[in-house]
């Protein structure tokens, strides 16, 4: 049985404050998480220590990066490596969503080589993928994911490919208050584990998680884990306060 997750992408919001504060409420108020359950805070560099030290003793919860640098070290002024980040007790780090590659630029061959810094300092990877509204219009978002699967992560052995969450977002639905249906999440993730499958086989493809990612919320959260490719979320908004994020937990648990 794979593993379901629930992550938050706290993007560039909280102070180190308000963000310790957030991990305390979510963590007393945590319902039990059998081993095949994870939550994960994806909170800014800034916190990782702190949230990383409070959560080191619950099973089943981790933290996230929402970045880390292609290289291992060197004169990258202002950026983090993946090393770095393991080094800190970091378990995941969230690579290609789609804010980065609007903001930041990062095309397909440069999450490539970020994929790789990262597994090679033993992180695991939350690799986003997913289309504008235009592809979508245009019904062509099956062979857009495919090939930013293909570009950036299919690259890698199977062994390594066990090291990979993919979180399908697409970009109409995240922060816009417009969720995918669950039809059409079911479907493009059904896609992707097809893919998956092509590339890697059927073993690969039932091991590795598929999460949704764009507007999900403790309301929709429960029809979206229910789909049978649907493997829990990355959550947005809905991570930045306690409540809103234990209610999409509780809807995986
Ligand atoms: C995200 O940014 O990963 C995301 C899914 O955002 P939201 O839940 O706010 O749509």
């Amino acid at each position: 049985m794979r593993k379901q997750i629930v992550a938050g992408n706290w993007k560039m919001n909280l102070t180190v404050t308000e963000g310790q504060a957030l991990v305390q409420q979510v963590l007393e108020q945590l319902p039990e998480l059998s081993a095949q359950k994870q939550v994960i805070f994806g909170t800014p560099f800034l916190h990782l220590c702190q949230a990383v030290a409070q959560t080191k003793d619950t099973a089943n919860v981790g933290v996230a990066a929402q970045n880390c640098h292609h290289q291992a070290s060197g004169a990258y002024t202002g950026e983090i490596a993946a090393g770095m980040l393991q080094a800190a007790g970091v378990q995941s780090v969230i690579i290609g969503h789609s804010e980065r590659r609007m903001y930041n630029h990062e095309d397909n061959a440069l999450l490539a080589k970020k994929v790789d810094a990262a597994l090679a300092a033993n992180l695991h990877v939350i690799f986003c993928c997913g289309e504008s509204l235009d592809i979508r219009d245009a019904d062509t978002q099956n062979a857009f994911v495919e090939q930013q699967l293909n570009e950036s992560i299919f690259h890698l052995s199977a062994e390594q490919m066990a090291q990979v969450t993919i979180a399908y977002e697409p970009i109409w639905a995240i922060g816009t208050g417009r969720t995918a249906s669950a039809a059409q999440a079911q479907d493009m993730h059904a896609h992707i584990r097809g893919v998956l499958a092509a590339k890697y086989g059927e073993s690969i493809s039932q091991q590795t998680s598929i999460l949704y990612g764009g507007s999900c919320k403790a309301s929709n959260a429960v029809e979206l884990f229910s789909c049978p490719d649907v493997d829990g979320g990355l959550i947005g908004g809905a991570s930045l306060l306690a409540d809103d994020f234990l209610g999409i937990i509780r809807a995986m648990v």
